[in-house]
């Protein structure tokens, strides 16, 4: 039983203003596995203060000493990192393997590339009779989901805290207990009082005292469009830059001459990963008109391949869904599906029957899912597939970018050449080509209703900047004063 009675601010682990506390559900028992305050305005507001009185010594700390100590994070990170699977394992419900390698493997690498990026980033540069100057935007909230509660954590934290800001995190209220230990962790790092502080609490209290702070400069947001959508309204009463990382529909366009089994099994493993809990999930496979058949025939094979079970069990490849909440909705969508016509190919809106506790719902596969119907276009965040046939080339592109996000993607072709030049038509952030795999350290971050802003990587942490100019006169400086066209 985790139980935490305390907020990490200015330093210190201090009493919340209230005494509500939440309860942390394990996915896969039901049961309470901890318990974490339930903050308000008044510990949102001392946590902003402290992140404000902090800024300036910070921000003009030389960028490689703050790198040290992102690399001290690290380094804690990777000690505690088998306690991490565990608790992400018991509070989200992915197989404890894979919570391992994705959901505590990707923090320690994020908090290693920003430790080094720090040292190494080009902070100035001249144009013309100008002096260009990248500076921290300032007291940055940071607030969570829960599907990869600690990755989505340090994408922000680390990226921002490289950059020279002070942090608010108020994680999701459904899987914090990670954020918990990343408090320890920041704190046995001795990284200043106040660089980083930790309110938990629910977002229309403490996320929305956030947004609306006006200490705040900037509220880097992962979540959902409609959370994102409010944030977006609140935050702008005060002209603060917003970064939104939402929802998405990803579509998997398989092309005429691509591998099929390859294709349709690389299609299937993007969209079940973490039980299809996952923004960038590959949710959609397109398929030509005369291949469906075939593709629909494998699609079945290996979802059935798809082993449900205990995350700590070792053998199962899908875990629960995170919450009584979640499930109930996917399987809403799934009898969607059937009221609005497509055939259920495998799977279906029942617990299946050797799971009587956890929130289990079966892998599904849809087939022949019109483009336009609810499941077609609405996020499910479950292990749903939807199968959609197409007629031309043409045709895919267009059911690709109908709806109203633009996250991810892959396309499959006979040659990467063809795949590629689908790719370009398709307004999405991500697109990988003939199965290509997740790059941590590449620009993620969405077109259309999947929000604006892009993490990982360099620029992630150009997201937390600004830029100053500074004009010299001509030969001042060093300047030349040329224009420079
Ligand atoms: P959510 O929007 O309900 O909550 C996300 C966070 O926002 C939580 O910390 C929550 O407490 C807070 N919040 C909620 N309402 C708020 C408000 N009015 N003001 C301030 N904060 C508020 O989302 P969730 O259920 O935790 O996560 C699932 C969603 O997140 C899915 O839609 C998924 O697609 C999306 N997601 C997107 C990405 C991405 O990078 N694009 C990554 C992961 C998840």
């Amino acid at each position: 039983m985790h139980n935490r009675d305390t907020l990490y601010i200015n330093g210190k682990w201090v009493s919340p203003s209230g005494r509500n506390r939440i309860d942390v559900i394990n996915a896969s028992t039901e049961e309470v596995m901890g318990r974490i305050p339930e903050g308000d305005e008044n510990d949102a507001n001392a946590a902003v203060a402290a992140a404000r009185a902090a800024f300036d010594a910070w921000s003009t700390t030389a960028p490689a000493t703050r790198g040290e100590y992102l690399r001290k994070i690290q380094e804690g990170l990777k000690a505690r990192s088998e306690e991490l699977a565990r608790t992400i394992a018991g509070e989200v419900g992915m197989p404890l393997k894979l919570s391992a390698q994705i959901q505590v493997g990707s923090p320690i690498a994020n908090f290693g590339y920003y430790a080094k990026l720090a040292g190494e980033f080009q902070w100035e540069e001249t144009t013309g009779n100008s002096r260009v100057v990248r500076e921290p935007v300032g007291v940055v909230a940071c607030i969570t989901p829960w599907n990869y509660p600690l990755h989505q954590i340090t994408a922000k934290v680390a990226a921002a805290m490289a950059a020279g800001c002070t942090v608010v995190l108020k994680p999701s209220e459904v899987a914090p207990l990670n954020a918990f230990i990343l408090a320890e962790i920041i704190d046995a790092a001795g990284v200043p009082p106040g660089v980083f502080n930790l309110v938990s609490g629910i977002g229309p209290v403490v996320g929305e005292a956030l947004v609306r702070h006006p200490d705040v400069d900037m509220v880097s947001f992962t979540g959902s469009t409609r959370a994102g959508k409010r944030i977006s309204e609140v935050a702008s009463a005060t002209v603060k830059r917003v970064a939104l990382e939402l929802g998405g529909k990803s579509a998997s366009v398989i092309l005429d001459d691509a591998d099929l089994p390859t294709a349709v099994k690389g299609t299937i493993n993007a969209c079940f990963l973490n039980s299809g809990q996952t923004c960038s999930a590959h949710t959609r496979m397109l398929v030509p008109d005369s291949r469906y058949e075939e593709a629909a025939k494998i699609a079945v094979e290996i979802a059935k391949n798809f082993t449900i079970g205990d995350p700590f069990g070792g053998a199962a490849k899908l875990g629960p869904l995170i919450s009584e909440a979640q499930r109930e909705r996917v399987r809403g969508y799934i009898r969607k599906g059937i009221a609005e016509g497509a055939e259920l190919l495998c799977g279906g809106p029942d617990a299946p029957a050797d799971l009587p506790k956890g929130y289990y719902v079966q892998p599904t596969v849809f087939g022949r899912v019109k483009p336009d119907s609810t499941i077609a276009q609405e996020e499910i965040f479950g292990p749903v597939l939807s199968i959609i046939t197409y007629r031309d080339e043409d045709e895919a592109v267009k059911i690709a970018n109908g709806t109203p996000y633009g996250l991810a993607g892959g396309v499959w072709a006979g040659s990467d050449e063809r795949a590629q030049q689908v790719a370009r038509r398709l307004r999405t952030g991500q697109v990988d080509i003939n199965g290509g795999s997740f790059n941590l350290f590449a620009p993620f971050g969405g077109y259309k209703h999947s929000g604006h802003g892009r993490e990982m990587g360099p620029y992630g942490m150009e997201e937390f900047l600004e830029y100053k100019s500074m004009q010299f006169q001509p030969n001042s400086a060093g300047l030349s004063g040329k224009a420079p066209y």
